[in-house]
């Protein structure tokens, strides 16, 4: 299946051009990132450590749409918004890694999901997906008694918060108990807060480093405390993620899926 990497001379572009070049049943056939990026027209492969592969980086989607079958995107949400009606144009694939999409985006994301195949996820890793499941499992036999909070850290150049993995991490547990994240979530806390409401779900978030990606559900009773936790220690679990997605994706014409669907977990 011919993939191109969307943001390609980016951390993970890098890492899911490695990914694709491991996979058996993938080839890579196109590379695009920002068309001010100094490393347009650069070869992807040796951006990414592998050699010479002859796939030079485009500034735009545009010039290279139809030269692959999927396209597997971690850039920003305007560009993945944009990235989205150009897909669907040309009929092709898309596996959006990008978090941060506002209201309106994922309006635009539905709506073309009724035209072509396109995954989304938070988080690729196989490991979160199961931690999904776990969640959903741990929120209905602790969760009505548990205060619920969930703490997660990434390296020092992440540009949104709480991550997108730590807030689908919130939905499957106010999910589980019937709650509305969107009313009971509390984010960070400062000054005179008052007692803890058991009804919220609390975000923490840490910004350090080169943490690649770590999150914890901690679920606190009186005598006893779960916490569900995942580190991820390299992107390259995200990267393959991603390719097994978008191979997925070669038996769906159009819809929307996310990494569950990919596993069968649902
Ligand atoms: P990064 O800044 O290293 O890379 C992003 C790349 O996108 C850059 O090379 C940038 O030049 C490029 N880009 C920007 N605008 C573009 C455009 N219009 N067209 C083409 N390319 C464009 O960031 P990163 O750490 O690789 O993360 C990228 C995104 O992926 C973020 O939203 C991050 O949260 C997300 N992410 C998701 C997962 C997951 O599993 N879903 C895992 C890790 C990161």
């Amino acid at each position: 299946m011919k993939t191109g990497i969307i943001g390609a001379a980016g951390r993970m572009g890098r890492a899911l051009v490695q990914a694709v070049h491991a996979s058996e049943t993938m080839t890579l056939s196109a590379a695009v990132d920002a068309p001010q990026s100094s490393l347009i027209g650069t070869d992807a492969g040796e951006l990414a450590g592998l050699g010479r592969l002859d796939v030079a980086v485009a500034g735009r989607l545009e010039d290279v749409v139809h030269d692959a079958d999927v396209f597997i995107d971690f850039t920003l949400p305007e560009a993945t918004a944009h990235h989205l009606s150009l897909c669907r144009d040309a009929g092709v694939k898309l596996v959006i890694g990008t978090t941060g999409l506002n209201d309106e985006q994922w309006d635009h994301l539905r709506r073309v999901s009724e035209d072509i195949a396109v995954c989304i996820a938070p988080n690729y890793a196989i490991g979160v997906n199961l931690t999904f499941k776990m969640l959903d499992m741990a929120a209905r036999v602790l969760g009505e008694d548990s205060d619920i909070e969930v703490i997660e850290a990434h390296h020092r150049h992440k540009v949104d918060a709480p991550s997108g993995t730590a807030l689908r991490m919130g939905e499957v547990v106010a999910d589980a108990l019937g709650r509305d994240l969107q009313q009971c979530a509390i984010y960070g806390r400062e000054g005179r807060t008052g007692e803890r409401d058991r009804r919220t779900i609390g975000f923490e978030t840490i910004r350090a480093g080169d943490i690649v990606g770590e999150h914890t559900v901690m679920f606190a009773g009186e005598g006893e405390r779960v916490e569900i936790s995942h580190k991820a220690t390299s992107r390259l679990n995200f990267a393959r993620g991603a390719v097994r997605a978008a191979a997925w994706l070669a038996d769906h014409p159009a819809g929307r899926f996310d990494m569950q669907d990919v596993l069968g977990l649902k």
